[in-house]
């Protein structure tokens, strides 16, 4: 038995296994894929304290590095489902079962994708989902925004800052976005809109995006616009499927924590992206990660005294 397992060995679940490891406690990192999460799709990280500039793979690389060297043993394996047995919780992959006294959930969510012609093809050729990660690599380009909720909008606005011109294309006639958000976005002379209308294909040359091909949901008309670049903000998704038969998730799927990354299960945890919370980044991810590493230790100590008085 593991004194913690720990699901995803993105930023948010490394960091968890060296403050978990340590203290000390065995750890059990399970991953389907390789270690890094979404990092190791990032071309460079502008935003990582310490880094002017690092690949992401790199910087993936030396967390991994940091994290297994104080013994955290890795397995690969797709996680299925989670159970609580009281004492200890059940971790079941395709093939096996793991049992550890706690449970660290740190799978990370992926960005819905519009499904359209080129959005693979061009994916950072100039198609971003992270405005806070790419917007600097878009200086003085005609941007277009797809979406019209709060992500969509306050990322349009960040965009004004490098980006001569941004069109946020809404297949509504009015923005889903907080009224604030929208006023601001409103008053932003930098800031265009197409409503009722959406992207249908993202076109380019065999380098770069150079525009896109949109649709007017209530005419069917059919027009193209220039752009160098298209972020697309219709949604995260957070990959929860194991964890939803327990309770855990909110409707739209995300883990709820609190402060401490408790879920409602005892010594069952979440960290990182998959979390309900405002701002998804490395950063944020590692933040998350240190607090339950260091809590399942506090857990572990609890349940050992609680042991000693009965
Ligand atoms: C293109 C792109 C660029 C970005 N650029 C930046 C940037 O410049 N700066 C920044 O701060 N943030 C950036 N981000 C966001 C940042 O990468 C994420 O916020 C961060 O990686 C979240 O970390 P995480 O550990 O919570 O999840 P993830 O990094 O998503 O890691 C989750 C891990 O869990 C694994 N996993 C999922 N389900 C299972 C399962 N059932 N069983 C086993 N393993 C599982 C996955 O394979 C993955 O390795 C970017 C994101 C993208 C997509």
């Amino acid at each position: 038995m593991y004194d913690v397992i720990i699901i995803g060995a993105g930023p948010a679940g490394m960091t968890a296994a060296l403050y978990a490891s340590r203290s000390n406690l065995s750890v059990l990192m399970i991953e389907r894929g390789a270690p890094g999460g979404q990092m190791n799709n990032t071309a460079e990280v502008e935003n990582y304290p310490g880094y002017e500039s690092i690949l992401g793979p790199e910087l993936a690389f030396k967390m991994y590095e940091g994290a297994i060297k104080f013994g955290v043993e890795n397995a690969y394996g797709i996680v299925q489902n989670i159970t609580d047995q009281g004492e200890f919780k059940e971790v079941v992959t395709e093939d096996k079962t793991y049992q550890g006294k706690t449970v660290i959930i740190a799978t990370g969510c992926v960005h819905r994708k519009l499904g359209v012609k080129g959005e693979e093809e061009f994916a950072g050729r100039g198609v971003s989902y992270c405005a806070v990660c790419d917007g600097a690599f878009f200086r003085n380009k005609r941007l277009i925004v797809v979406g019209g909720g709060d992500s969509a909008v306050e990322e349009a606005i960040y965009l004004t800052q490098f980006a001569s011109e941004v069109t946020i294309v809404h297949r509504r006639d009015e923005l889903r976005a907080q009224k604030i958000i929208q006023d601001r976005a409103f008053a932003n002379e930098k800031i265009s809109f197409i409503w009722d209308s959406v992207v249908e294909e993202i076109k380019g040359n065999e380098m770069v995006v150079t525009g896109v091909q949109i649709r007017n949901v209530k005419t069917d008309e059919v027009t193209e616009e220039a752009a160098g670049g298209v972020f697309i903000y219709v949604g995260l998704d957070p990959l929860t499927e194991p964890f939803k038969a327990s309770g855990i998730t909110n409707d739209a799927g995300w883990i709820l924590t609190n402060d401490q990354m408790e879920t409602s299960i005892p010594g069952v945890y979440a960290v990182g992206d998959v979390r309900e919370k405002g701002l998804r980044q490395i950063t944020t991810a590692v933040g998350d990660g240190s607090i339950a590493g260091q809590q399942v230790f506090d857990f572990i100590e609890t349940q050992k005294d609680a042991q000693l008085t009965k």
